[in-house]
């Protein structure tokens, strides 16, 4: 067997002939690959930025994920967890070689119970598979990221995914009950159970949620559901200014109802929709709203009559509501063309995804605008405005060394006005090594130091996914 040659290594090379016949011992032969193509595939994430592991392995089991970790120890290689690979801070990418250990054969939906309201899942699956499989025994599982027909729920649990239903449910980590996970020195853990109640002990299970695949890698997944809605209303509200739009969000609350999804679209996200696939919409708009309800059908119904009477009060110049499950989905079709449709606007797009409290929306969009008239960036902004959590995305026309560090000034000066406003730098994509060198502007030292010394304790020798959130 050939030996690989590595760069940039902190560690020696290690990933000799002999680990890899010891990885093949352990996973079997053909559960390792150093083939090109699959290397290169697994070498990168959304951020399309490719590098190279040595040699990718799809485990099949937590013992077997286990004996690889102690390999690791011994024989000093790093290990990068990868879920579906659809990150977009580059959490997945190993950025240091060593091994990918793709989670991608924990593909089992192990259990759904309708009496504990919980799912059992391997992290492998889809998060759409598990919504499917859920909703067909009349269940639900609220979390829906974007990227819900590729991302695993290990990759979800990871960054701590949201969606637009996360508005009114809570993201990802209201729904982790229980984990199951192999620490980066090759311990089986069970943190958590299958109940909605747990003092027992440190909470393990949420300590992992977010950990970005930098202090264990999953291996089975306690996921708490909730009854499937029997009903839904869409709506979809266009509004003069970006105000009135952000107005209209914080009236819901005086009007007594939290709608499941709210969603934001700003006027230059509005153009690059009417610019890619013309859907009607205003282009002097300042900004529109998508807005769901759901629940029970009486109460969704005189939620959706709520719905129209705050958006009208709030100044919408015009109102659609969907009156079936087809029109409901031309609404959502709106938002699901953004990301291509932004696309479009420029050659490269930094994507960004602040937080900020509920009532700042106004006054950080304001500020985005500010930093686009500033920097010269077209600068769409869209987002869960239920949640305050936006998708700012700088487009870069050229892509050139110039506009990449004025994209990089125009981001840290959102960043900072961010979390002045009482906001963070990431609502739902994670740190990884694509926001590392920000994490300071949110997050205080002893603050910092503390996630380090967790890391240490848990991973001494800097085994798993390194590189990643701290620079
Ligand atoms: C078009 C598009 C739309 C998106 N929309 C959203 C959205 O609406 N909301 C949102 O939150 N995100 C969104 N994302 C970002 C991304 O999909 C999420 O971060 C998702 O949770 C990543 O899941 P994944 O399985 O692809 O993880 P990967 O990218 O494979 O990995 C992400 C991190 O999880 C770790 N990891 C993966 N599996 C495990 C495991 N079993 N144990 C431990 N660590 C593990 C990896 O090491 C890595 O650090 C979007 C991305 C794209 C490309």
């Amino acid at each position: 067997m050939r030996e690989i040659a590595k760069e940039n290594l902190n560690y020696p090379s290690m990933i000799d002939s002999a680990v890899i016949e010891q990885l093949e011992t352990i996973v079997g032969s053909e559960h390792v690959s150093t083939s090109d193509d699959v290397i290169i595939e697994n070498s990168q994430d959304a951020l399309k930025e490719v590098h190279r592991a040595d040699a990718v392995v799809f485990p099949r089991t937590a013992e077997e994920v286990s004996a690889i970790m102690k390999l690791a120890n011994e024989r000093l290689f790093y290990v990068t967890a990868r879920g579906g690979g659809v990150g977009y801070t580059g959490g997945a990418v190993p950025l240091r070689g060593g091994i990918v250990l793709a989670t991608r054969r924990f593909n089992r939906i192990l259990e759904i119970n309708k009496a504990d309201m919980v799912v059992v899942t391997e992290p492998g699956v889809t998060n759409y598979a598990v919504q499917q499989a859920v909703e067909a025994e009349g269940l639900f599982y609220p979390p829906d990221p974007a990227s819900w027909k590729d991302s695993f729920i290990g990759g979800n649990i990871a960054e701590n995914a949201g969606g637009p239903r996360c508005a009114k449910y809570g993201a990802t980590k209201q729904f982790v009950l229980g984990l199951d996970f192999v620490t980066p020195t090759g311990d089986i853990i069970r943190a958590g159970a299958r109940t909605t109640k747990n003092a027992t002990g440190y909470n393990l299970a949420a300590l992992m949620v977010g950990s970005e695949g930098m202090l264990g890698i999953m291996t089975r997944c306690i996921l708490r559901l909730l009854p499937l809605p029997e009903a839904r209303q869409t709506s979809l509200a266009v509004f003069e200014t970006a105000e009135a739009a952000c107005k209209c969000v914080a009236t819901f609350a005086d009007a007594g109802i939290m709608p499941a999804a709210l969603e934001l679209l700003d006027r230059a996200s509005i153009n690059a929709i009417e610019d890619f696939e013309p859907s009607g919409l205003p282009r002097s708009a300042g900004a529109l709203l998508i807005i769901e309800v759901d629940g029970l059908r009486e109460t969704v119904a005189r939620e959706a009559g709520i719905v129209r009477d705050v958006c009208a009060r709030s100044g919408a110049i015009e109102f659609r509501a969907a009156n079936d499950d087809r029109e409901a989905a031309a609404i959502w079709e709106v938002r699901r063309k953004l990301s291509p449709a932004v696309k479009r606007t420029g050659k490269k797009k930094i994507n960004e995804d602040i937080v900020v409290p509920r009532s700042r929306i106004p006054e950080i969009l304001a500020f985005i605008e500010e930093m686009g008239r500033k920097y010269g960036f077209l600068i769409p902004t869209f987002g869960h405005a239920g949640d305050g959590n936006l998708h700012v995305n700088v487009m870069l026309q050229r892509d050139d060394e110039h506009e990449r560090h004025e994209g990089h000034l125009a981001v840290r000066e959102i960043f900072e006005r961010a979390v002045e406003l009482g906001g963070l730098i990431s609502g739902e994509h994670g740190i990884g090594y694509a926001k590392a060198p920000f994490l300071d502007i949110a997050l205080t030292p002893p603050t910092i130091e503390l996630m380090k010394t967790i890391k240490r304790a848990m991973d001494p020798n800097g085994i798993l996914n390194p590189g990643k959130m701290f620079v």
